[in-house]
């Protein structure tokens, strides 16, 4: 119900695609999986400003309004396609994130992935952006701290984009630590190495093209259990976009599926190290619909055994 338009690479396509994928699987079934609902204000004001928040549901209230056909409303604070049901479906994107957090840390659940839409790590406190509304793996983060009180949570971001959003809300808080790879020189500009926060904010910029596959990979088997041996999490949550993949028609890295099965062993190797095997995991960007869901599904299968 987050109409996008035609031709918009963030589509409706993409969350019947990766659920469908997931069903075929035998991955997702009646007794592992839960349907969203609605984040309350509480837990997006731990991120978002009230201003910011009402600023949305006007807008999308607005486009309603105008009687505007789906998918040609903008976002007044950036590039974010809404239309009349765009404000109800960012809550229900934020609200998986904490039915997840919920699932993990009442130990209902090891791991738990969101499948959801619009995505979230662009958006910071105050400005909707690149495709997300609402920073769902960052209202995530501070729903555990605040309800399971986590003392140290790692956000860890393979997305093919910086999340700058993420960045932002924690740049000055040393609880969340936020570890990005992501092609340099693309959207949105920012997650350079010298961005670093209060110690707790790690960017690795990597160059695009053949070979980006080896240097991610090797970032977070070397980089990534480096800076966790000194910050030892109690949760660990994903921002996990899929448009690193070599299909990809945004990105510029050249990942095969089975990189991602790699990548979520990482995870899980720190996890089982440090947090019992924590893991949520949220869909963030993937614009090419076959890799996906061949990459959302083979990340799930990984997550899903213990
Ligand atoms: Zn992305």
């Amino acid at each position: 119900m987050h109409i996008t338009g035609e031709g918009h690479p963030e589509s409706p396509q993409r969350y019947t695609s990766v659920i469908e994928e997931l069903t075929c699987n035998g991955l997702m079934k009646k007794e592992n999986s839960v349907l969203a609902q609605e984040a309350p204000l509480s837990a997006i004001l731990r991120c978002h400003p009230q201003t910011y928040i009402d600023l949305v549901k006007a807008e999308c209230r607005y486009h309603q309004q105008l009687k505007l056909p789906p998918g040609k409303g903008y976002l007044s604070t950036g590039d974010v396609k809404i239309c009349s049901d765009s404000y109800a479906i960012a809550l229900l994107a934020a609200g998986a994130g904490l039915i997840a957090v919920d699932a993990v840390m009442q130990k209902k659940s090891k791991t738990a992935f969101c499948v959801i839409r619009p995505p979230g790590h662009h958006a910071t406190s105050t400005q909707g952006m690149g495709f997300c509304l609402f920073n769902n793996v960052a209202i995530a983060a501070r729903y555990a701290q605040a309800i399971y009180k986590a003392k140290k949570v790692l956000i860890a971001d393979w997305d093919v984009h910086h999340g700058n959003g993420t960045q932002e809300i924690f740049f000055s808080d040393p609880s969340v630590f936020y570890f990005s790879t992501h092609q340099e020189g693309i959207y949105p500009g920012s997650g350079k190495r010298e961005e670093i926060g209060a110690g707790t904010i790690h960017n690795a910029p990597l160059k695009g093209g053949p070979g980006s596959r080896i240097s991610v990979l090797k970032v977070y088997e070397e980089e990534l259990f480096a800076a966790m041996e000194i910050f030892k999490p109690d949760l660990i949550l994903l921002s996990a976009g899929f448009d690193a993949h070599k299909d990809d028609p945004i990105g510029g890295m050249d990942l095969i599926t089975e990189d991602f099965v790699a990548l979520t062993r990482s995870i899980k190797k720190i996890a089982d190290k440090y947090c019992d095997g924590r893991i949520v995991s949220l869909l963030e960007g993937g614009y090419n619909l076959e890799a996906l869901r061949a990459s959302a599904s083979a990340h799930v299968k990984e997550l899903s055994m213990i």
